[in-house]
């Protein structure tokens, strides 16, 4: 059962999954509070599963690299030092999951016990246990990537944040305040690429951080692409990238550092949702700022107000010293 398993994966990424998996049955000799038999394959598997999902996105992020701007990759790394490292990380990770979460993954994972079956014995439901899996694999993810930064978070923010990230929850994402807190951790900043770059491969959401001018390009650019997918015309394609232009050029003009989150819309119709955030000095009086003629900075650009007049729907929501989000939306037209 194993094997094969294995070999389905292997399958689809020879190199990454050879190393990997004669990695962690090493760690897993090692590894505290994991029972030979029982939790060796799981951890195994999943554990691999985790690791060489992530090795594909690093192999996606690099195809896409003109896209993402602030992401710096590392050099490849020497074959030792990343086994050594991914050794010591899956075993750290590992040690976060509790008894019971082990043997549910282990049951599901291994020998394709299905959710409801699970739940039988759990005294529990089948959703319940499908969204415990989904967590237990979230949390997975974030230990491993904390294990191989050699850091524990600063701030009990932190975890928090990177879960509901890495679980791709987006109720909970604005529970947490994840987009505010990202743009003030640099640990979090760092390590949500990988985690969010999952999310990515949904294709209806794209996430550009903005420091400097060429990421005003990239927002523009990405923004473009992404809307053309759900039928805009040309007009409006260039209508909705300059309104993105517009608000990124903002964040460079006013704030240190920023994102725009571009996001795919389905209901009640087909659209795209843009939200662009700062950790800037805030606009104290917004108002005035969405008043024509009032020009943010002169004589450059059409400003907010141009913006909000490109789009259906505008939204400016300012904390002075906190920052500015600005929330704007563009529907199809019909027909
Ligand atoms: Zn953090």
């Amino acid at each position: 059962m194993v094997r094969r398993i294995v070999r389905a994966r292997v399958a689809d990424h020879p190199a990454a999954d050879d190393l990997v998996q004669e990695t962690l049955v090493r760690v897993l000799g090692a590894a505290e509070r994991v029972e030979p038999g029982m939790l060796e394959p799981y951890a195994i598997v999943t554990a691999r599963h985790v690791v060489a999902s992530m090795w594909k996105e690093q192999d996606r992020q690099r195809r896409n690299q003109h896209r993402v701007a602030d992401l710096r990759l590392p050099d490849a790394p020497d074959e030792d030092l990343l086994q050594g490292e991914d050794r010591a990380a899956v075993a750290q990770a590992l040690k976060h999951l509790s008894e019971r979460e082990r043997r549910t993954l282990l049951a599901h994972e291994l020998h394709g016990q299905d959710t409801r079956s699970l739940a039988d014995e759990l005294g529990s439901t089948a959703g319940a246990v499908a969204a415990q899996l989904n967590r237990t694999r979230a949390r997975l993810r974030v230990e491993y990537l904390l294990a191989l930064e050699h850091t524990e978070p600063f701030s009990d923010r932190c975890r928090p944040v990177l879960i509901a990230l890495s679980s791709g929850d987006r109720r909970r994402q604005r529970e947490v305040d994840a987009g505010r807190h990202l743009l003030e951790c640099d640990l979090c900043a760092r390590l949500s690429h990988p985690l969010l770059a999952r999310g990515q491969s949904r294709d209806d959401e794209l996430r550009i951080p903005i420091r400097a001018d060429a990421d005003v390009v990239l927002a523009r650019q990405g923004v473009r692409e992404l809307a053309a997918r759900v039928g805009f015309s040309g007009t409006d394609l260039t209508v909705i990238a300059t309104a993105v232009s517009e608000v990124s050029r903002n964040i460079v003009r006013f704030a240190d550092a920023g994102e725009v989150v571009v996001e795919l819309l389905k209901e009640p119709r087909p659209g795209v949702r843009i939200v662009a955030r700062d950790t800037g000095p805030g606009i104290p009086d917004v108002e005035r700022a969405l008043t024509d003629g009032f020009s943010t900075y002169h004589g450059l650009g059409l400003g907010l107000p141009g913006a909000r007049r490109l789009m259906d729907e505008f939204a400016v929501v300012s904390e002075v010293a906190r920052g500015t989000t600005v929330t704007m939306t563009k529907w199809c037209q019909e027909g």
